[in-house]
């Protein structure tokens, strides 16, 4: 009324494995309030691991509000809101009447190891491995129509999507009507946002299905017919795709970790996508004018995952204790821990390979068998690393870690150790939200983005690429 105007904010929401959280940035990146609540997964069968998509919407309006309520101010100072969710979690919903056919089906739900694994030894998949290679090695060409369909995964939505199509009458019926909407968690929620406003499904995460086409940025017919995927379930890509990908300056050969529930490590690859023979999965990281800048990741889905399980086994009463009971013994006694309660990814690729611990003893304790399931992590990330090397070829420049598993001393000492090279982790591991809200700020606070590239450099990195792992969305720099 007297020309002053009210403080405003960016909202930033990160629906992650294990949580739901909200921030709400002042425009210098502080936190001003906040509000959290617990993700419940459903595992109606064995290896079937599911969100219930009206819970999750739920969820997502109540750290909203109570990160409004947190902060003290209301609802209409709000600016932005940014959104950063898990990748390969999807549900479809009717397009007319906006409701969900089935609940969503996570990243870690295991329902389709049996198609991924036939499929990967089917003579189809051999063929078309073969030409792969044929065609990287001899040409060192990258860019190919078949570039990211080597290995499939279970985290893959591929198969999943499949499934559903095969085992949900009414999906497979909608589909056929042209009456069906396929979306990740952030799909969901805009068209919830939105109440079904048509932009909603412009904003997929088309690589998590492994039936975008990254190295020609749209759908691959030829997959999609390959495993019978209607093409007109997939949301439009439209021009709002240019703004899924913000300018970025990050160099070929920068790598990050994010240990949360599961562990992604990507590498920077430059301007064209990797193509793998052991399944590490090409993706787009961010695109500026018309340059294109690819990512391969290698993923290990049971990181956190195995923490906590041993958390409900009552080995330990709270995460923060693990590193001192894994200190507190010389070795593990012999004791070897597999971390696959959803199979073995790049390079073992086995989505039926069973979690198991190996050479318990008598004198076996808790510490003992603490210390095996942090060992089992860090020899993951090597694993990774390894992988990351021996196929890209690319000189690792820097590697940063994030996510809640990395605030743990004894995975990051013997990970740095495994990798004979220094491993950088930011003071704040919980880059996501801030990730966001940088993405989705509105433009005019350009001069905070630029202060931040500028004088936080590292923490920018960070923030984007674990927004680049949940999301493959970039900051504005
Ligand atoms: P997500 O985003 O997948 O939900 P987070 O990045 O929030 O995951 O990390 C949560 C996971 O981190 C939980 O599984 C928790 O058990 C684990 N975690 C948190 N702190 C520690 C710690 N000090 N040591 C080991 N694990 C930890």
């Amino acid at each position: 009324r007297n020309g002053f105007k009210k403080e405003s904010f960016i909202l930033s929401v990160d629906v992650g494995t294990t949580s739901i959280r909200c921030h709400v940035y002042d425009k210098e990146a502080k936190i001003r309030g906040s509000c959290i609540t617990k993700v419940v997964p459903l595992y109606p069968e064995v290896g079937h691991v599911e969100m219930d998509p009206d819970a999750l919407w739920r969820g997502f309006i109540t750290v909203v509000k109570g990160a409004v309520q947190d902060a003290g101010i209301q609802m209409r100072q709000i600016e932005a809101l940014g959104i950063s969710t898990q990748r390969g979690t999807f549900t479809t919903w009717d397009r007319t009447t906006g409701v969900p056919f089935h609940n969503f089906i996570s990243w870690q739900d295991q329902r389709a190891a049996d198609l991924v694994k036939s499929w990967n030894r089917s003579c189809t998949m051999k063929a078309l491995q073969g030409v792969m290679k044929v065609v990287y090695f001899l040409t060192r060409q990258k860019r190919s129509l078949a570039a990211s369909l080597i290995v499939f995964s279970t985290q893959h939505v591929t198969f999943r999507l499949v499934w559903a199509l095969t085992h949900y009458e009414q999906v497979r019926q909608a589909a056929d009507e042209n009456n069906c909407c396929f979306g990740t968690i952030d799909t969901w929620l805009l068209f919830k946002l939105t109440k079904g406003g048509s932009g909603s499904c412009e904003w997929p995460l088309p690589m998590s299905t492994i039936c975008f086409e990254s190295s020609i940025m749209c759908w691959s017919g030829l997959l999609c017919s390959l495993v019978s995927l209607p093409h007109s379930i997939f949301p439009k890509m439209a021009d709002q795709q240019a703004a899924m990908f913000g300018e970025c300056c990050f160099d070929v050969g920068d790598v990050k970790i994010t240990m949360g529930t599961g562990t992604f490590m990507d590498i920077n690859t430059g301007n064209k996508p990797h193509t793998s023979v052991a399944g590490l999965y090409p993706l787009v990281g961010w695109k500026i004018g018309s340059e294109v800048v690819y990512l391969a990741e290698g993923n290990a889905a049971d990181t956190g995952t195995a923490i906590k399980w041993a958390q409900e086994l009552e080995l330990f009463s709270d995460v923060q204790e693990t590193t001192a009971m894994a200190y507190s013994v010389s070795d593990s006694d012999g004791v070897c821990f597999v971390p696959s309660f959803s199979g073995l990814q790049a390079p073992l690729n086995d989505p039926k390979a069973c979690a198991s611990f190996m050479g318990l003893k008598p004198s076996t304790t808790k510490s003992h068998l603490v210390r095996a399931i942090l060992e089992s992590v860090a020899f993951r990330n090597k694993q990774l690393y390894d992988t990351m090397l021996r196929e890209t070829h690319i000189p690792i420049t820097k590697i940063r870690v994030d996510g809640g598993v990395s605030s743990n001393d004894f995975i990051m000492q013997l990970t740095a150790d495994l990798f004979g090279r220094k491993v950088a982790r930011p003071q704040h591991h919980e880059m996501s939200c801030l990730g966001a809200a940088f993405l989705f700020g509105p433009p005019h606070p350009a001069s905070l983005y630029f202060s931040l590239a500028v004088s936080n450099r590292d923490a920018l990195l960070t923030f984007f690429v674990k927004v680049t792992q949940k999301t493959q969305l970039a900051i504005w720099i």
